[in-house]
């Protein structure tokens, strides 16, 4: 049984108008994530994920699993955290990209960096393999792991840290054409992912940037905190970051200036690289007819960390944290009486059952905690998981000592609603609100 005793959560108050590290705390997610006990500051841009976060997290790298490995029918690996900069240097990057790059010297004095992005390393694995048959194409490989960098001033919390987890699918292509279906491919199975989390979120035409290449979509979760300026053409419907506009002011589609505006978070990221670094690195193909040629490029972007705390951003109240249904840390959480309360001993035994039975409906098999500080009242601990936002809260109290017919308290919280069912009623309620997509 998950019990919310065991679960180690060091809560932090942020005192209002505390002037101590207030610059610290720059965003409402951060702050609510700091006085739930889901992370804690380690450094300038570092954090610790506490174990709440954490199943978070693992459910994130699942979701992301399931859409790369099913829709993508990519492979995961994992490359190395360090790369060399004499691969960097090949690409063109140590300079353009220097800045913001994390650099670490061996004993040899050979430079490393701890990467940011991965291009490098996974087409030189490509190029030491060359020149691979065309029968090997598409390639489709990805890795979850930790990123970083030396960001000049890191704020918003995990939004935007020295030191992140992040999703980056590569792919490799015989030709411009193939390149074309994998990026829509891609596409796609990011749009089926993210309305899958439920945040609302646009898609942006991007800037190709330090990445290269000749095509780039954004996908931003609107947001106060956003960074990024989104321009939405009120003629064509074709919408844009701001950076694609550059000097013009007009829209590339239609040359209007018509343009809503709104700031967006960003949380996924699509690139065509063409042969930016296959053709520097040398990573090339064997035709049908025994021709070589070099290999198109794809990199494709999910800020794991960023995902969740932007979506705790968007979601929730000054007050109160709201998760996605599918990253919540546990989806239910179980109120059981007071210890030495009058209903205690008839309301009790319920608590097994519920348990028991929710653990048999889909997808629910780990995701139920019990808040059994039965030292503390109802009414303390039902305030407690509407902070911390689990989506069902079932309270079973004194209406659950009713002998003839017992009602549980049912709190869904994805949708501020409250209702007193019975045994069969409250199951069917928690299957419905988890399992159904209407
Ligand atoms: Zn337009």
């Amino acid at each position: 049984m998950h019990k919310l005793s065991k679960i180690f959560q060091p809560s932090l108050i942020i005192p209002k108008n505390a002037s101590v590290k207030k610059q610290d705390v720059t965003s409402k997610s951060q702050r609510l994530m700091l006085e739930q006990g889901l992370i804690r500051q380690a450094g300038n841009g570092t954090f610790y994920i506490l174990p709440l976060l954490q199943r978070a997290v693992e459910k994130t790298i699942a979701l992301v699993d399931l859409y790369m490995q099913q829709h993508v029918k990519a492979e995961k690996l994992s490359l190395p955290m360090l790369t060399s900069a004499e691969l960097w240097r090949q690409s063109g990057r140590l300079d353009s990209a220097e800045a913001e790059l994390m650099k670490t010297t061996d004993r040899h004095g050979k430079m490393q960096i701890l990467g940011p992005t991965h291009e490098e390393s996974i087409t030189a694995l490509l190029a030491a393999i060359s020149p691979v048959s065309y029968r090997q194409f598409p390639l489709r490989l990805y890795q979850i792991s930790t990123k970083f960098r030396d960001e000049m001033k890191p704020r918003f919390g995990l939004m935007r840290a020295k030191e992140f987890l992040m999703k980056d699918l590569y792919t490799f292509d015989i030709g411009p054409e193939e390149a074309r279906q994998t990026y829509e491919t891609v596409n796609d199975a990011y749009r089926q992912l993210l309305d899958a989390v439920g945040v609302p979120y646009v898609k942006v035409s991007a800037d190709t940037g330090l990445m290269g290449g000749t095509t780039s979509h954004e996908y931003h979760f609107p947001s106060e905190v956003g960074e990024d300026q989104l321009m939405h053409c009120r003629e064509c419907g074709k919408s844009c970051n701001q950076e694609v506009l550059a000097n013009g002011m007009d829209c590339k589609q239609c040359n209007n200036a018509n343009f809503s505006k709104q700031t967006g978070i960003e949380v996924a990221h699509t690139f065509i690289l063409e042969d930016k670094y296959s053709k520097a690195l040398g990573a090339k193909f064997l035709d049908q007819k025994g021709k070589p040629g070099i290999l198109q490029m794809g990199c494709y972007g999910i800020g794991v960390t960023r995902l969740i705390a932007a979506s705790i951003e968007v979601l929730s109240s000054e007050m109160d944290i709201r998760w996605p249904l599918a990253l919540a840390p546990f989806r239910v959480c179980l109120i059981p009486p007071k210890k030495g309360s009058k209903e205690e001993s008839q309301a009790g035994p319920w608590l097994d059952k519920l348990y028991f039975e929710i653990r048999k409906l889909k997808g629910l098999d780990s995701d139920v905690v019990v808040d059994d500080r039965i030292s503390m009242t109802i009414g303390k601990r039902l305030m407690d998981a509407k902070k911390i936002g689990y989506p069902i809260v079932i309270v079973i109290g004194a209406k659950a000592a009713c002998e003839s017919n017992e009602l549980f308290e049912v709190y869904n919280q994805l949708q501020e609603k409250e209702s007193v069912l019975g045994f069969t009623e409250t199951l069917l309620e928690i299957d419905r609100i988890c399992n159904s997509r209407t």
